[in-house]
């Protein structure tokens, strides 16, 4: 899986957990940055990892049902997605703290079955079939985990089970160990218009130490293949701050990924868990450089001109595509918290506002899929859930109109912001322009921070 929790209806355990670690005990969340030369480097002690707009209360476990029993009636309207999530991978990465089950030949299988049970009893569904679902994204853990049959299956059943709208973005997430040509063709017969994998650096000695399992030359001459088929965008990912990368590592990830001229990239931060294995590999000296907060935004400043420079289009903050076929559709509706439907063992979905979770135990989710939906917590949405969600999904796009959402509203959102977008002007984290607010590079690397701020602030003066 993406290990920024930019998808963050993939893994609802992932999400949850990190709530917990990065969540509003354990970060000190300041809305006003410090005004310095370099806000760059120095705007907030300390970047914030989690997506803003978390908030809102769980409902009570014996209610779980009742509300659930609701939700699946509502007639949805706007933009929706659905995620389906496979929770095994072949080996646990050094860095990722979201590792759920092996892949074991027969709980792969069994769980295959499992999901499209789940589907097909969601089918008729109010909530299902009221309206089209304009993104699909298989993501894990690995999908790509799945044996080509089975992996065709889920993504028939899909099609069959769920209202795609015709030009619905159906996205496969992998893994290159796993994209045999078998797999690849699975895919695509079962319409996969879009394939995401995470490379996260061809640097073969870098690779190798965090656990991924090819090396460069493979991954080059798997990715050429698989864009031969040319049948689906090829997104990769690449993260900027892992152990060992240097700056010049870190150029040549991005300009491998221009030379391959693959259709989008999203270039993100690497987050190191407390506590997790990467954390306690580096404390134990076991890598020779691990880069701090400034050598990270400086690796993020390289990659956004390495990509300007490129002419790529900057579809997020993190994302960028070239030419036409990259969309970005799941990602930027998830920032946006738009409707998602999910299935499988941990998967997340939004409805309505409501953040609902599936049970993340594998044994209890094969048992009781298809029988009864395995959810297993809801939370409601915030009083402020609307403006969070214009906030999210703006400022992940780099501007907000605030005249604009504030009218939406009935807020006059500009004169509410005024004290820390004048701050913030003055910090040359944004630039303000009749009621937009553009973030600068400096405000694009803090984003969530930004973000996370503006929402805190809502609800401090809200309230005071
Ligand atoms: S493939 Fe690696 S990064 Fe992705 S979920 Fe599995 S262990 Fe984590």
């Amino acid at each position: 899986m993406k290990q920024q929790i930019n998808t963050a209806q993939q893994d609802a355990n992932a999400k949850l957990k990190l709530m917990e670690t990065f969540g509003n005990t354990s970060f000190d969340r300041p809305y006003f940055a410090e005004i310095c030369d370099t806000p760059l480097t120095g705007a907030f002690k300390k970047k914030a990892v989690v997506h803003a707009g978390l908030g809102g209360s769980p409902v009570p476990q014996e209610k779980t049902a009742e509300v659930w029993h609701t939700l699946s009636k509502i007639q949805r309207q706007g933009k929706t997605s659905a995620y389906i999530h496979i929770p095994f991978c072949s080996t646990h990465c050094l860095y990722c703290g979201f590792f759920a089950n092996p892949s074991q030949k027969d709980n792969m299988q069994a769980y295959a079955k499992a999901l499209i049970r789940e589907l097909e009893a969601d089918q008729d569904l109010d909530l299902v079939q009221s309206h089209p679902v304009n993104a699909v994204y298989l993501g894990g853990g690995t999908p790509t985990a799945l044996e080509s049959n089975d992996l065709k299956q889920v993504l028939d059943t899909v099609r069959r089970c769920l209202p795609l709208a015709n030009d619905c973005e159906i996205t496969v997430e992998g893994r290159i160990s796993d994209l045999t040509e078998e797999k690849i063709q699975a895919c695509i017969k079962g319409g996969a218009n879009r394939f995401s994998l995470g490379v996260q650096t061809f640097d073969t000695g870098i690779r190798t130490g965090l656990g991924r399992v090819k090396d460069r030359q493979t991954v080059v001459e798997r990715l050429l293949r698989l864009k031969q088929t040319n049948h689906a965008a090829i997104i990769i990912d690449l993260i900027f701050g892992l152990p060992d990368q240097t700056m010049a590592i870190w150029e040549n990830d991005i300009d491998t990924f221009l030379d391959l001229e693959l259709d989008g990239v999203d270039l993100y931060q690497l987050i190191r868990f407390p506590g997790g294995r990467l954390d306690k590999a580096v404390r134990s000296g076991r890598f020779k450089t691990l880069a701090d907060q400034t050598q990270r935004a400086l690796m993020f400043e390289a990659g956004v001109n390495r990509m300007t420079l490129a002419r790529y289009r900057r579809l997020s903050i993190s994302h960028w595509g070239r030419k036409f076929r990259e969309r970005n559709r799941y990602n930027l509706a998830m920032r946006e918290k738009a409707d998602c439907l999910a299935y499988g063992s941990g998967a997340g979905g939004n409805v309505n506002g409501h953040m609902v979770f599936l049970d993340g135990n594998l044994g209890t989710y094969l048992e009781t899929a298809g029988k009864t939906k395995p959810v297993t917590r809801i939370i409601t949405p915030p009083a402020h859930n609307r403006l969070a969600c214009l906030i999210s999904g703006s400022l992940e796009l780099g501007y907000m109109d605030l005249r604009g959402a504030g009218r939406q509203l009935g807020l006059d959102l500009e004169t509410i912001f005024a004290p820390l977008t004048d701050q913030w002007e003055k910090a040359g984290l944004i630039t303000r322009e009749q009621g937009w607010i553009t973030l600068t590079l400096a405000g694009q690397f803090w984003q969530t921070n930004l973000a996370q701020g503006m929402i805190d602030y809502y609800e401090q003066t809200s309230t005071a």
